[in-house]
């Protein structure tokens, strides 16, 4: 399943990638259609083109396009996720080889000689993970690993969306 996540909801956008899913944030459209901010009519457009479910906050942006999209109440990206859950069936579990960059969108590759990004992490993650991963795209190289900020998601994650 693919999305197309509405302007409001940026960290959204960013923990359906950290999940594997391929997910492109409304505002990374800009350059491509040079407006801002891009219109309904275009993000329908890309979706559709793209096959992608629109996920917005926005009652009168979804009551037009109901066929393609969902609809989020309330705030939170944790509230948003449960209510994805809940909705798509949604399931949240990491693993950092399926992940995409949090970025970009792009999938990631594993850093097969940690000492080629030694330049690009604070010198405490390099010492402390052995396991990196780098963003496919040239442009954006982002590197990620498995780090307390991913436990927590994680955590978090379990906790809300068990308690009903
Ligand atoms: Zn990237």
């Amino acid at each position: 399943m693919k999305f197309l996540v509405d302007a409001m909801l940026g960290k959204l956008a960013r923990f359906l990638r950290i999940f594997g899913y391929d997910t492109i944030y409304a505002n990374d459209l800009i350059p491509y259609y040079n407006i801002d901010p891009v219109p309904d009519e275009k993000l329908l457009e890309y979706a559709l083109d793209s096959r992608r479910t629109i996920i917005t906050k926005d009652l009168a942006f979804y009551l037009k396009i109901k066929d393609n999209a969902i609809f989020l109440e309330g705030a939170g990206v944790y509230n948003y996720l449960k209510q994805l859950k809940l909705k798509l069936n949604l399931e949240y579990n990491f693993q950092i080889e399926h992940g995409r960059c949090s970025v970009c969108n792009s999938s990631l590759v594993k850093v097969s000689d940690k000492s080629s990004i030694k330049d690009q992490i604070k010198p405490e993650s390099f010492r402390n993970y052995s396991d990196f991963y780098q963003c496919s795209n040239k442009e954006c190289s982002q590197i990620f690993w498995e780090g307390p900020h991913i436990t927590d998601i994680v955590a978090k994650i379990k906790k809300i969306i068990d308690y009903k």
